[in-house]
């Protein structure tokens, strides 16, 4: 398993970095080519490997129009159809979803399943539809990246040690050279990333190489809720990364802050290039509305949360050898909807770090990780299963008459759906309340209880006056 490291430029002599923009220009046009081509339903050619991309290219000559060197356009062409993929794939997460809900039918089902895996959705109407919503059509507004192929670079340290990474330009046998902030030399391919005068070296390191991927997980099953104050609860009741909320909050009353007197500057600049003063606007633009200080800022915010999101996995996994979470993959809201809600797109993001850092560390260290349905796990008691009310962190269950820490009665119920033999990962949300409310009906309507385990027994002996079948 790879993981992603970046190393920064230092002090970039700006002729070179202007170089490097003009380059990554020109391959964001290769970018939208091949996305306009090959990266929706209705292009083209899809289905095609990247290899057979290059070699039409190179037959019809439309690489001639970039004037970038040919290892630049055609590592950009891979890395372009790469992204297709994944994109695709995500959508084929979704469309598999759409048919689990659509029909109970087996033999329905596993015929759309096939014709989705083999991408033969034209056959099929439903898949049809279902692919036109959710493989939208896809654009690269990507202007700013150079993907090097592993043996197209090379490092050397100079008489003070310091690295340079020397790249391909956009001229035949002259490098570009890059003197770089670290003293570990990027190896692989490498991406690089322009942005406000500095350049990031993204590349890949073996997992395994990291110390924390040495440490070995618990024995036990452990169930977590994702939450907001705290990264994650566990049905133990510990809490983990309790740092988060407050790192949310601050960022969060810092954005809006931030924003807000962004559009009063932009809006004076505005109105000065209205009555023509084009030197006061410009100088506002240059002086107060810069991007590298603001993007500068929200790397290390993210890069602070993923810490503490990341470190808290690692604590549940210390002693889990099974981890037991929702589902967080599912129904991302699109950056779209988000609109510029600080909020909410800081929770969305959130939410995905803590799905990467569940999946990466329990890859790495190797637990098992077990997504099940989460449907009304907060607003469920663990204990008797009945629907109770929860404000704010308190969960308050009338029949039992306790009231439980909400986000431990959640990962305490997430824990239980592990072993649910009804409700299944995609089973519908009003599927879940229907089982959910026959379960306690059966105790209602005093039917007989199947099961007499001493478990069950011995609750009853607990509780006499809640029995059903007490008296
Ligand atoms: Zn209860």
């Amino acid at each position: 398993m790879k993981v992603t490291r970046i190393a920064y430029s230092e002090r970039l002599n700006p002729g070179k970095y202007a170089a490097l923009a003009e380059q990554a220009r020109r391959l964001g046009r290769v970018r939208s080519e091949v996305w306009q081509r090959y990266g929706s339903i209705a292009g083209v050619g899809s289905g095609l490997t990247d290899r057979q991309v290059r070699d039409r290219w190179l037959a019809d000559g439309t690489h001639i129009q970039f004037g970038v060197l040919a290892n630049a356009w055609k590592e950009t062409v891979r890395d372009a159809m790469a992204d297709i993929a994944a994109n695709l794939a995500s959508a084929k997460v979704e469309i598999r979803r759409a048919i689990t809900r659509r029909t109970n039918d087996p033999v329905g089902r596993k015929r759309m399943f096939t014709a989705l895996k083999a991408n033969q959705w034209a056959s099929e109407p439903f898949l049809a539809l279902q692919m036109r919503k959710h493989w939208k059509r896809g654009k690269s507004r990507t202007h700013d990246q150079i993907v090097v192929r592993a043996d197209q670079h090379n490092t050397v340290a100079d008489a003070r040690g310091r690295l340079w990474l020397a790249v391909p330009g956009l001229q035949r046998r002259k490098m570009v050279r890059i003197p770089l902030s670290t003293t570990v030399a990027p190896t692989g391919t490498l991406r690089l990333i322009l942005r406000g005068g500095r350049v990031e070296v993204h590349h890949q390191i073996d997992a395994s190489r990291m110390r924390s991927s040495q440490r070995p997980c618990g024995q036990r099953t452990v169930g977590v809720d994702k939450g907001y104050t705290e990264a994650l609860t566990d049905s133990d009741g510990g809490h983990h990364g309790s740092r988060l909320g407050a790192l949310l909050t601050s960022e969060s009353d810092r954005l809006k802050e931030r924003n807000r007197r962004r559009a009063k500057l932009r809006s004076i600049a505005n109105n000065a290039a209205l009555r023509g003063n084009h030197a006061k606007a410009h100088r506002i633009m240059v002086n107060n509305l810069g991007t590298v200080k603001r993007d500068r800022r929200a790397a290390r915010h993210r890069a602070l949360v993923r810490t503490e999101i990341f470190t808290a996995v690692h604590r549940v996994v210390d002693k889990a050898a099974t981890v037991v979470a929702e589902d967080l993959t599912k129904s991302f809201a699109g950056r779209k909807t988000l609109g510029r809600n600080v909020n909410r797109r800081l929770a969305a993001w959130t939410k995905g770090v803590t799905a990467e850092a569940l999946t990466n560390v329990s890859e790495r260290r190797g637990s098992a990780l077990v997504r099940v349905n989460a449907a009304y796990t907060s607003q469920t008691c663990h204990r008797c299963g009945r629907l109770g009310r929860r404000s704010g962190d308190r969960f308050h269950c009338t029949p039992c008459g306790v009231v439980w820490q909400a986000d431990v009665n959640a990962a305490i119920n997430i824990l239980q759906r592990a072993g649910d033999p009804d409700i299944a990962l995609h089973t519908p949300y009003r599927v879940v309340k229907q089982i959910l409310q026959d379960r306690t009906d059966r105790h209602r309507t005093r039917l007989p209880v199947q099961d007499s385990s001493p478990a069950i027994a011995g609750r009853r002996a607990n509780h006499p006056n809640r029995s059903p079948m007490s008296n």
